[in-house]
């Protein structure tokens, strides 16, 4: 059984379809990416895991339970947690303070655990250490970026949900962005990537799925996607 398995999912926007009835799975303790052009879903395929965007038909499964018309919050407490396209970081807030943001829908058990964790994140960021009680909005585009990211890992989830972390940002931030999410996945979480560098996201990923026009249209081992003649010439900008 996978961990996160879409069946047939539709989402619309009022009178437009976003997704046709499309089908996925996430193996549990996998990098699995989707790739796609500008509108072929991608976001709205994350919004419907998230919760925040309802299903017009098709279901949701995450370990093994129906989670179809569960609410966002509570997928949060399940281990479902999204990093937001954009990074939606509080510009007013520390970055100690949008840290704490992220254990609002999963309370550590202790101080200690908590103190742990943001041990931990200050490990994978430590850029995000030496800022810690800066402002959100002064920080630089890959550092809010980092913050997140660490954010979305302060709920502790099983399953990290990634919308293009890499927007915006310079080559080699981005590279450094991509081998800490393949960090985050070697201690343990399951994380599905939206990203546009699909270089980087195939060739990190365990398993990917190529989107068109609102439905999967390919998929495979991220590595196999990479030597593929339509996906290289496609999103590789190779002919
Ligand atoms: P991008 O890389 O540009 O974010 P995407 O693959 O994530 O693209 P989505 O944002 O999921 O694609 O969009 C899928 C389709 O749904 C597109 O046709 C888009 O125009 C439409 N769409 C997305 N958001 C809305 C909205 N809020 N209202 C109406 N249509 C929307």
């Amino acid at each position: 059984m996978a961990m996160l398995e879409l069946h047939d999912v539709v989402v619309n926007y009022g009178a437009i379809e976003a997704l046709h009835g499309l089908s996925l799975q996430v193996e549990e303790g996998q990098v699995v990416s989707l790739i796609g052009a500008n509108g072929a879903g991608k976001t709205t395929t994350m919004r419907a895991i998230s919760g925040v965007r309802p299903l017009t038909s098709g279901k949701i499964i995450f370990e093994g339970a129906d989670i179809t018309r569960m609410p966002a919050h509570n997928r949060v407490a399940e281990g479902i947690c999204q990093s937001p396209e954009g990074r939606g970081v509080f510009p007013g807030m520390t970055v100690l303070e949008n840290l704490d943001m992220g254990t609002f829908a999963r309370k550590f058990p202790s101080k200690a655990q908590y103190n742990e964790m943001v041990e931990h994140i200050f490990g994978l960021f430590p850029r995000l250490e030496e800022r810690k009680g800066q402002k959100g909005g002064l920080l630089s585009g890959g550092e809010q970026q980092m913050l997140a990211i660490g954010r979305a890992l302060m709920a502790r989830p099983k399953l990290l949900l990634l919308d293009e972390p890499s927007l915006g940002l310079a080559p080699k931030i981005i590279q450094q962005i991509l081998q800490i999410i393949t960090g985050i996945n070697k201690d343990g979480t399951t994380v599905l990537l939206v990203e546009q560098n699909a270089q980087g996201a195939l060739s990190r990923s365990h398993f990917a799925y190529i989107l068109e026009t609102g439905a999967v249209t390919k998929s495979g081992p991220g590595k196999q996607l990479l030597t593929d003649p339509a996906v290289k010439e496609a999103y590789l900008g190779v002919a």
